[in-house]
């Protein structure tokens, strides 16, 4: 396994692991602006919180999560926009690929990011979910739920519309992204 211990731009190693062990490094991509930052905080529990900027970076999340059951510990980061973007493509267990349902552009843009992926890790299965993120934004929709999920079946990958500002499908995302990594790990101990 990669170790962080030694990155000192992050002390995710310190925080707890699940039951086997494991760690899991969910990374967000995406256009700026579609909603990575909403949906990670989200996921944290702070988007509420005023403070959290200041609080540091704000930029990974870590957080245990019980999914049928059984607890996974999940940190996700949400650099995209400020990292090194071949490091993030290289460093992730599994990925979320934003794009905003109301821009066509960060839907061509999740392709492309698909591509790259599928490139940087060629022989690996990675677990992917492809978002259509503003859901609630209806009369500016550009993106129809049907093209978004025509492009998961091209790119081999799951499909969910979520809402951050309404907070909806952001729960199944995640617990989503744990199915997923979690089928893979079965399949290869099988
Ligand atoms: P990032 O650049 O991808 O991290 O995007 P942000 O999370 O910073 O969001 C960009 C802007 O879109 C912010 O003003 C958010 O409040 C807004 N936004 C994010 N998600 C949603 C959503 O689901 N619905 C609506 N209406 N606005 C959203």
């Amino acid at each position: 396994r990669q170790s962080w211990a030694s990155d000192s731009s992050d002390s995710v190693i310190s925080s707890g692991s699940d039951s086997d062990g494991s760690l899991y490094k969910v990374i967000l991509l995406g256009e700026h602006g579609v909603g990575k930052t909403s949906l990670a905080r989200i996921f944290g529990g702070v988007e509420d919180c005023a403070d959290a900027e200041e609080a540091g970076e704000g930029n990974t999340y870590d957080r245990s999560i019980i999914v049928d059951g059984e607890e996974a510990s999940l940190v996700v980061f949400d650099i995209w926009d400020q990292w090194l973007q071949n490091h993030c493509m290289k460093m992730g267990d599994a990925y979320i690929i934003v794009y905003s349902v109301t821009d066509k552009v960060s839907f061509e843009k999740a392709s492309e990011l698909r591509i790259q992926l599928r490139r940087a890790r060629q022989t690996e299965d990675i677990p992917i979910i492809l978002v259509g993120n503003k859901s609630d934004l209806v009369r500016s929709r550009e993106v129809s739920v049907d093209e978004g999920r025509a492009c998961a079946v091209v790119f081999d990958c799951k499909f969910i519309e979520t809402s951050a500002a309404l907070h909806h499908n952001v729960k199944d995302l995640f617990e989503g992204i744990v199915r997923q990594i979690r089928l893979r790990k079965d399949s290869k101990e099988d």
